[in-house]
């Protein structure tokens, strides 16, 4: 764990590295990533400069370039607007759309589906569906920029409801920066990471880049195996191995890493 702020841009070395490997993979978190938080989660998009970007490395034959979010393809797809679409994984690594437009699903077990439906219902009484993320995995509440009072009241109420299911084991409950979440336990990120990982011919070089708590997952697994890097303005506590803030060096990240091909 990387406690001190002295993380920094990735260094010669990593772009070395890159430059040597005759396959790369490229992971990319979505929101606080690639693109801005603003409070109207369904209008964040990339920075001006990221989609372009994108199209080129994804143009590189040997860059296999994967959207890894926690949002389910049916709102990253809109907001990434790339057609054709890259790979994702979304959902927190319970979907994943392949290059060539084919969906991976991974059903829940029915009484998870049962309580995730439950809490949905709940929620709805005292929260608007706008405030709202039902994922196939998860249940969330966001409150980012809103009034303290209002944000007050949906926090209680969104703890009252998901409280029977603190300590289920197959669920967790998880608060981020700006709301709530129940989630299906089993996969993550770090999940999604580790079979990208499996599938990639031997010398791939990795790097997985991403802003919040459940890119975690992904840094960890990436571990002896690639280069995690934290993007954010304000350095936190992290496992990653670099640091970049968004947005002019993710442009000169991306930017970067197309050169270096
Ligand atoms: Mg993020």
């Amino acid at each position: 764990m990387n406690i001190s702020s002295n993380l920094t841009y990735p260094n010669e070395s990593f772009f070395t590295q890159l430059k040597q490997a005759p396959n790369r993979l490229l992971m990319l978190d979505y929101d606080g990533t690639l693109s801005p938080f603003v409070e109207d989660r369904f209008q964040a998009v990339p920075y001006p400069g990221v989609t372009e970007l994108l199209y080129k490395i994804i143009a590189q034959s040997h860059s296999r370039l994967v959207i890894v979010t926690g949002r389910p393809l049916n709102e990253i797809l809109p907001l990434l607007n790339m057609n054709p679409a890259p790979e994702i994984w979304g959902s927190h690594g319970w979907q994943h759309l392949l290059a060539d437009g084919s969906i991976e699903d991974f059903p829940l077990p029915a009484d998870i589906q049962e309580i995730l439906n439950n809490v949905k219902d709940k929620f709805q009484l005292k929260i608007p569906m706008e405030k709202m993320d039902v994922k196939p995995s998860s249940v969330a509440v966001h409150w980012r920029g809103l009034s303290d009072d209002k944000r007050e009241h949906f926090s209680q109420h969104a703890q009252a409801v998901c409280q029977p299911y603190k300590n289920h084991a197959g669920l967790e409950l998880e608060g981020f920066d700006g709301g709530l979440e129940l989630r299906v336990k089993g996969r993550d990120k770090g999940t999604s990471v580790n079979s990208l990982l499996t599938e990639s011919p031997a010398k791939t070089f990795s790097a997985f880049l991403g802003d919040d708590k459940t890119d975690e997952d992904a840094f960890t697994a990436l571990q002896g195996k690639g280069a995690g890097i934290l993007v954010r303005g304000e350095f936190r506590e992290t496992r990653a191995k670099y640091w970049i803030k968004p947005p002019e060096e993710l442009l000169r990240f991306l930017q970067d890493w197309l050169n270096t091909g």
